[in-house]
């Protein structure tokens, strides 16, 4: 018996060796964007069609018939929190389906892929295994780098500056230049103007502004209500003593990107191969041009990220690593007819020009695209008033949100040249898709699907051939 065990062990030993996960090449995918950009929805449609792949013929290696499987699998970080796809994918395809609680924080789900391998090698050689590791984080986080490379007083001084054009700024403005900074802390004090703040930050968010710092103000992950997450910004006084207000403030915000912004960016961000960056594009358009110019700002701070040569900070992270792909994808283009799509595109391309030039110069690969991960709509053409109409069917939530009636809506058009949405042309201020988008808010559709179906999506498989085509 004892030869046997020991043959069979050392037999085993090799098809370990043979299938570690040291051998079996893995792919880190971060997904991110603003808050209800679309990142849940989007990991959930693209793992259900992953898994099943009837509805993926712009993805080559699946067109060619080479993937033979794809499972999930426990994920290699024992420590950060599973993406919970099972629960998010019941919602989209319950019977009365509904959307699926948004991104709070960093996630990570691993797909295991079983491909054929092309050319000489597929008669020789086995099928080979691709481990997908989707990192799920929100992009507001991804904003706090550019915090940085700031002193508590300047980024005091930029937040108050810009707080005085944005809604919801002058109540906090009032109240930080109120405050006697130089006295002690009063741990009350702080607080009140804390949550403010946040207020503040909340209520520019909700107007469609982008850019909103610290990210952890407005999705503070598990560190909520601790003294790091306690500051806000304060006119700096002309000689702050030691103990002041004033200094907590500045060593609060010292710890915020110590213990806060730098951790994320070594545990979560160096490590990723490939990138998406998901854009309610349309979301920003509706809420008019100051939104939109923030948007295109806050691109490319975002983009920054992903050019370390800029920023030493994240230099010293990655250590000459670097993201291979970048896509911008434009989420929820099923709220507008497919012949205005190619114009979502271009804004989006016009959107990112500047960013995508930058991670270009660092060699990454960058695209454009708009998708909808999950499609809730259809479409339809209608007469109105002697000309036709395009339109879009769906069913409304309502406020409570439960299903509303079902119609057919036309949310207005978009500009065929960017240029009127972002340029200087802009300064004539129209306003865009504000005929019934202010009232588009879809339900996920009730989906009926054949066996090996994936859930319907618009160009979710030209978006997974651009991230991870070249690997499969
Ligand atoms: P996250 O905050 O980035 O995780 O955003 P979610 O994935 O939770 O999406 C936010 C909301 O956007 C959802 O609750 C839906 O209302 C809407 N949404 C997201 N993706 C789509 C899509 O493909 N089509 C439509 N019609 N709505 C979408």
């Amino acid at each position: 018996g004892n030869i046997a065990d020991t043959l069979t062990r050392g037999v085993e030993n090799v098809a370990d060796t043979l299938t570690s996960p040291f051998t079996e090449p893995v792919i880190r995918l971060g997904v991110t964007g603003l808050s209800r950009a679309g990142k849940t929805v989007f990991i959930t449609s693209l793992v259900a069609n992953l898994m099943d792949r009837g509805r993926m013929p712009q993805l080559v290696a699946e067109a060619e018939g080479r993937i033979l499987a794809a499972y999930l699998q426990p994920q290699p970080d024992d420590t950060m929190p599973r993406f919970d796809y099972e629960t998010h994918l019941a919602a989209l395809t319950a019977s009365a389906p509904h959307w699926p609680d948004s991104t709070r924080a960093v996630s990570q789900l691993r797909l295991s892929l079983k491909i054929r391998p092309t050319g000489l090698l597929a008669g020789i050689s086995g099928a080979r295994k691709l481990h997908l590791d989707i990192v799920d984080y929100p992009g507001e986080w991804l904003l706090d780098l550019g915090l940085m490379d700031k002193s508590y007083a300047e980024w005091a001084e930029d937040t108050l500056t810009r707080m005085q054009h944005r809604p919801g700024g002058t109540q906090y403005l009032e109240m930080a230049r109120a405050e006697d900074s130089t006295q002690g802390l009063d741990e009350v004090r702080a607080k009140a103007l804390a949550s403010a703040f946040t207020k503040a930050l909340q209520t520019a968010r909700a107007a469609g502004f982008s850019d909103c710092t610290p990210g952890r103000f407005l999705l503070p992950g598990e560190k909520e209500g601790s003294p790091v997450l306690t500051f806000a910004p304060l006119p700096k006084p002309s000689d702050p003593p030691r103990k002041s207000l004033w200094r907590e403030m500045e060593r609060r915000f010292e710890a915020y990107k110590s213990q806060i912004v730098k951790p994320f960016f070594r545990d979560h961000f160096s490590r990723i191969d490939r990138q998406v960056v998901l854009v309610d594009a349309l979301g920003a358009i509706h809420a008019g041009p100051a939104a939109m110019e923030d948007l295109r700002r806050t691109m490319a701070d975002i983009l920054t990220a992903f050019r370390p040569g800029g920023n030493a900070f994240l230099s010293s992270l990655l250590l000459g690593k670097r993201v291979e792909k970048i896509l911008f994808a434009a989420t929820k283009a099923d709220h507008l007819h497919h012949s205005q799509h190619a114009r979502l595109t271009a804004i989006m391309e016009a959107l990112t020009r500047e960013a995508r030039d930058r991670a270009r110069f660092a060699g990454a690969e960058t695209g454009a695209m708009s998708i909808a991960a999950l499609r809730a709509t259809v479409e339809e053409t209608l007469p109105h008033d002697g000309r036709r109409l395009d339109c879009v069917r769906g069913t409304l939530l309502t406020d409570d949100g439960t299903r509303g009636r079902e119609a057919a809506f036309y949310p207005g058009e978009l500009p065929q040249d960017p240029a009127r949405l972002l340029g200087p042309a802009r300064e004539g201020a129209e306003s865009w898709l504000d005929n019934d988008y202010a009232i588009m808010r879809f339900a996920p559709a009730a989906l009926s699907l054949k066996p090996g179906e994936g859930p319907p999506h618009i160009r979710l498989d030209r978006a997974a051939q651009f991230l991870i085509g070249d690997r499969l």
